[in-house]
């Protein structure tokens, strides 16, 4: 597990950026500020972050759905985003950009601190069954790298997309819920809209075309066969 990790906080509330930094400070990470989208892409190049904290709603050319696009383009880090608005827009936007958690301002620095170590602990634990290496029709699943290839070239997949992926391979036939993809994949310290299951399974869908065998079940949830 993480105990220290490195930040990137991207803010440009001075107020916010001060306090949720002195948390984060307080529970050991290390914590690189950035005001500006380009300036946030530039301290994440130099810095290689564990997490990134980004605010949707940032002065200059580029917003956080643009930041988070770019960080995106190479990278899984995971990142969670902030709002001022409590916008299903947004929510659902950030997902499908590939952010991995949303939080809604005003936010208690306590809640954001949850879903900080939450997120930390699901992308740094190794998975219980790591030893596992997965064939199905074209998709190998390796446990131990947290890794997907399609048609042996490794795919790109968000932290939470992967925990998905790898909760449905370990549940092959059987009829999920959502709540219980939510719990299973994500862990049941996961605060979020039971919505956010479908956002992720059409990022999988999308990302692994018709190679993943996950079939929707009507009334129920879904299944990977
Ligand atoms: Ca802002």
């Amino acid at each position: 597990m993480s105990e220290r990790s490195i930040i990137v906080l991207v803010e440009d509330d001075p107020n916010i950026a001060d306090l949720v930094d002195l948390y984060l400070t307080n529970e050991g990470h290390r914590v690189y500020q950035a005001t500006a989208g380009v300036r946030a892409l530039e301290v994440c190049a130099l810095r290689k972050p564990e997490l990134v904290i980004l605010d949707i709603g940032l002065a200059g050319e580029m917003d956080g759905f643009d930041v988070c696009r770019s960080l995106r383009a190479d990278s899984n880090v995971p990142i969670i985003m902030l709002t001022a608005r409590h916008d299903e827009i947004d929510r659902v936007v950030g997902f499908e950009l590939g952010a991995d958690d949303y939080v809604v301002k005003p936010f208690s620095p306590r809640e954001l601190m949850g879903r900080v170590r939450a997120i930390l602990r699901r992308s740094g634990t190794p998975v219980a069954d790591n030893t596992q290496l997965m064939t199905i029709g074209s998709l190998q699943i390796d446990g131990q790298r947290c890794e997907v290839l399609l048609d042996g070239q490794p795919v790109s997949l968000a932290a939470q997309e992967w925990a998905l992926l790898w909760f449905f391979a370990q549940n092959r036939g059987l009829a999920l819920t959502r709540r219980q993809l939510l719990d299973g994949g994500w862990g049941s310290d996961w605060i979020g809209d039971i919505r956010t299951v479908d956002v992720h399974v059409r990022q999988l869908r999308r990302k692994l075309g018709d190679a993943l065998p996950v079939k929707t079940v009507r009334g129920i949830g879904y299944r990977f066969d």
